[in-house]
């Protein structure tokens, strides 16, 4: 199994939003996660991209446990193994759109030439070459969570998750999204995860849980 979930909990002091999850992905699987506002979507897709710990039981990637990392261990894990796609964008206002999708490959200290040719691949297929040299304060909504979107698969991670990626997005950029997504987890061999709410994204994916109230309901 690529990634094991096994009896996660996590709790926000006293309110329990994760209670006891279990479940298991195999590498190269696609995943959606649905369930609705508050069902504690995000805070799983966190604590599987190791940006939250868990607060029992504990999640497997590629047989390690990321809880047991130090932080900068975790710092240089995700960056090299986890895409990760935010809800809000968290693109930053004072760079440009290409500056901010080489953040993670500057950081990394990754090869920026390669990086360079792939977003300019991806920023094709999604229809936002013109907005590379914009700042994120001159491109709408819709383009930023496709800048976010071609961040997060920049380095090609083994990982990708996204949290409602195609959320403020048309039926037809949805489905470009969707395919892109799938279409870069089947070439680099990555296991992709979405949380999503829209039906019509979740029928193209392996498998689907439905998760409420902090569990597995189906
Ligand atoms: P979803 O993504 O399914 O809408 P979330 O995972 O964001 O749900 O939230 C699940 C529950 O956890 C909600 O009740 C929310 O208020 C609570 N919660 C989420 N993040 C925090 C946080 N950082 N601090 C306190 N409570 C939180
Ligand atoms: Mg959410």
């Amino acid at each position: 199994m690529f990634l094991q979930v096994e009896n996660l909990e996590k709790n926000y002091g006293t309110t329990k939003v994760l209670r006891g999850m279990n479940f298991s992905i195999q590498e190269h699987e696609s995943l959606a996660i649905v369930g609705s506002s508050g069902s504690g979507k995000s805070t799983l897709l966190y604590t599987i991209g190791a940006l939250e710990r868990p607060d029992k039981g504990r999640i497997l990637i590629d047989g390690a446990e990321l809880s047991k990392y130090s932080d900068e261990k975790l710092a240089r894990f995700r960056n090299q193994f986890i895409g990760f796609v935010f809800q809000f964008h968290f693109l930053l206002p004072s760079m440009n759109c290409m500056d901010n999708i080489l953040l993670p490959a500057k950081i990394g200290k990754h090869d920026l030439k390669k990086v360079k040719v792939r977003v300019h691949r991806f920023a094709k297929e999604l229809g936002i070459e013109h907005c590379l040299k914009k700042y994120p304060f001159e491109i709408s909504g819709g383009e930023q969570q496709r800048v976010n979107i071609i961040r997060a698969i920049s380095l090609a991670p083994k990982l990708i998750l996204c949290d409602e990626p195609t959320g403020n997005l048309d039926s037809k950029n949805t489905q470009v999204v969707i395919k892109l997504l799938r279409d870069v987890a089947e070439d680099i061999g990555s296991t992709l995860i979405v949380v999503t709410h829209d039906s019509s994204v979740s029928e193209s994916f392996h498998r689907k849980i439905t998760i409420e109230d902090g569990q597995i309901i189906s």
